[in-house]
């Protein structure tokens, strides 16, 4: 048994309100977010989520909204948390100098500050499936821009449970693999009919839709244009602070 909150489920311009992207999940064996976009602080806080109980940040790529939140997460388990919880954050390769960047440009200063509680960076090698705290993690290359090291991400948790997460990508063929056999399959879903390049628009998921075996599709991420047909689409549709149960 997993439970997934979507803490976050906007684009990274707050469209609808939305949070920027953040996946909660709760399993009998560790507590593990998905990305943890800018807002992402505020989204946990506002839904009563505890991030002091993360043992684990995956991040799908470097755009702000899916890792912006991080520096401020590290600062406030440092100083005003005084977390002592052991915490690994994962990524695409560069992302403890990436995220070193970042925290000294949000927060100047904050870079000669050490965590008093054991902190690991992994960096997740692409389509090599790897063991990531008991986790099964395998990720595909995703189509995004390049600079961010997008990928998309495979979970497989210790008790079998599988979520499937496109990150930010338009159609790749890699996805009928991403979804195989997975108990959901979160799908970024930018636009409804506008082609646009660097994520997915609604016409070539349906297309697709098919090859995707998975027992639950759920779309996220969603645009202006998407938003507002969310309600005439038959696919289920991700909204902050949905829980799911898998
Ligand atoms: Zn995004
Ligand atoms: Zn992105």
């Amino acid at each position: 048994m997993a439970k997934l909150t979507f803490v976050g489920t906007g684009d990274a311009f707050g469209s609808g309100g939305r949070m920027n992207t953040c996946l909660f999940v709760e399993t009998p064996d560790l507590v593990f977010a998905i990305d943890f976009g800018a807002t992402s602080l505020a989204a946990l806080n506002a839904l009563e989520l505890d991030h002091g109980e993360i043992d684990l940040i995956l991040l799908t790529h470097f755009h702000g909204d899916h890792a912006a939140g991080i520096p401020g997460m590290l600062l406030d388990s440092m100083v005003a948390r005084k977390r002592t919880r052991p915490l690994t954050i994962a990524g695409p390769p560069g992302v403890e100098a990436h995220l070193a960047k970042v925290m000294s440009a949000f927060f100047p200063g904050s870079e000669k500050m050490a965590p008093r509680f054991p902190l690991t960076w992994h960096e997740i090698a692409i389509q090599a499936p790897q063991d990531v705290m008991g986790l099964r993690v395998t990720t595909y290359p995703a189509a995004h821009p390049p600079e961010t090291m997008p990928t998309s991400m495979r979970i497989e948790t210790p008790r079998g449970k599988v979520i499937a997460f496109t990150g930010d990508s338009a159609w790749t063929e890699h996805m009928p693999d991403l979804a195989a056999g997975s108990d959901v399959f979160i799908s970024e879903c930018y636009f409804h009919a506008k082609p646009v390049p660097n994520h997915m628009n609604y016409p070539a998921l349906r297309e697709n839709r098919d090859r995707l075996k998975t027992k639950r599709l759920i779309l996220t991420h969603m645009g202006p244009e998407m938003l507002a047909m969310a309600a005439n689409v038959p696919e289920e549709t991700a909204y902050d602070g949905m829980v799911i149960e898998i």
